[in-house]
């Protein structure tokens, strides 16, 4: 830290992210990429004419990808948001939002609590209920920018969209986002409730379900007045918030709908697989509608099954958190990955 850092952020403890390890060779379960590549089409869009292109500027409306995405979900295109990865995203809407406050789970996504402090605001983070279920009723009256993952990270568990509503109705002073980051592998989506409630953004990403993790491309969606919030802070921050290669990776990639829906359903099957698997070897998993699953076992630490995974070439996530640090939160992979992290942790479990 210099001597010049303005005293407000003196204080503030940055995200930190997943490993991302130069060195090839390990199986990646900790960071919620695909596993698989994203669609070849992308590719053959990319030619010598598009990169000659980089030297203008992008699209600051972006209007080709955002037309794509309005016709694909049949949505308004004054309704659709685009931004540097679902990050970006979210942290305009903490800052279009949140000054009266932002609720959000006390166990959910770790940038909720960073994105507040960024901008000072008021935090309440509300206990996750035994169960690691969330419970809406407790997030009423007051107010405030009300912020949930659905499915949540890093338990995986969805909460109910007639539940989603019946927040909205009774807090329709607060905007409510729903963070949509995994609402592909299964989860039902909120997406239906913005013709109906002026304050409700619901954001999703094209890095967990789309193979695009490394463009970083987010997008949300919204009443049209939400949306020109969203955007009177990107053309006041960075009006090329996406590149041009970006652009076209997203629009193709929606295009690319069997590509999508292929891996979707691969990717569902082995989480499937991978919980059941668990399951017979003794951990307890959490049921999760998103691409990784979030597993304890009472006969080893998490953070001793982190670091042994790590030394055998596996990296899965773990969180030194209250309630949580006896989890570790493991992304599916493909199945020939899956079946070489069961073997290495049934061979972890018998050195025991
Ligand atoms: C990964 C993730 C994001 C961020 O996604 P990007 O689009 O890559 O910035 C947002 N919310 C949740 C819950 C996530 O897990």
């Amino acid at each position: 830290m210099s001597i010049y850092l303005t005293d407000k952020l003196k204080g503030l403890k940055p995200y930190v992210p997943g490993e991302q390890p130069n060195k090839n060779g390990y199986i990646k379960l900790n960071t919620n990429e695909s596993p698989y590549p994203p669609s070849p089409k992308i590719k053959d869009m990319i030619d010598a004419a598009e990169l000659e292109d980089l030297r203008l500027y992008s699209d600051p409306d972006l209007k080709k990808l955002i037309s794509t995405i309005s016709k694909y979900y049949s949505v308004n295109e004054d309704c659709v948001f685009c931004g540097n990865g679902s990050d970006e995203v979210l942290s305009f809407a903490f800052l279009a939002w949140g000054d009266k406050g932002v609720v959000y789970p006390d166990i959910s996504y770790g940038f909720y609590e960073v994105f507040a402090d960024l901008y000072g605001l008021i935090k309440h983070p509300i206990p996750l209920n035994k169960d690691f279920t969330i419970d809406l009723t407790k997030y009423d009256d007051l107010g405030s920018l009300i912020v949930v993952a659905n499915p949540n990270a890093p338990t995986g568990i969805s909460v109910s969209v007639p539940e989603i509503e019946h927040l909205l109705e009774r807090n329709p002073e607060s905007v409510i986002v729903i963070d949509e980051a995994y609402v592909d592998f299964g989860a039902e989506s909120a997406l239906p409730l913005v013709n109906k409630y002026d304050n409700l953004l619901v954001v999703r990403t094209f890095s967990k379900s789309r193979q695009l993790a490394g463009a970083r491309l987010g997008y949300a969606f919204g009443n049209r007045e939400l949306i020109s919030d969203l955007n009177r802070i990107k053309f006041s921050f960075n009006p090329y918030n996406v590149n041009r290669l970006t652009a076209i990776a997203g629009a193709v990639s929606i295009e690319d709908d069997e590509w999508f829906k292929d891996c979707i359903i691969k990717t569902v099957s082995t989480r499937d697989r991978l919980t059941n698997r668990l399951r017979d070897l003794g951990f307890f998993v959490l049921e999760s509608k998103a691409n990784f699953v979030f597993a304890k076992h009472d006969h080893i630490e998490g953070k001793t099954l982190y670091e042994k995974l790590k030394n055998r070439g596996i990296l899965v996530r773990h969180f030194d958190k209250a309630r949580i640090s006896e989890f570790n939160r493991i992304t599916v992979g493909t199945d020939a990955e899956t079946d070489v992290l069961i073997e290495t942790i049934s061979d972890i479990l018998k050195e025991l």
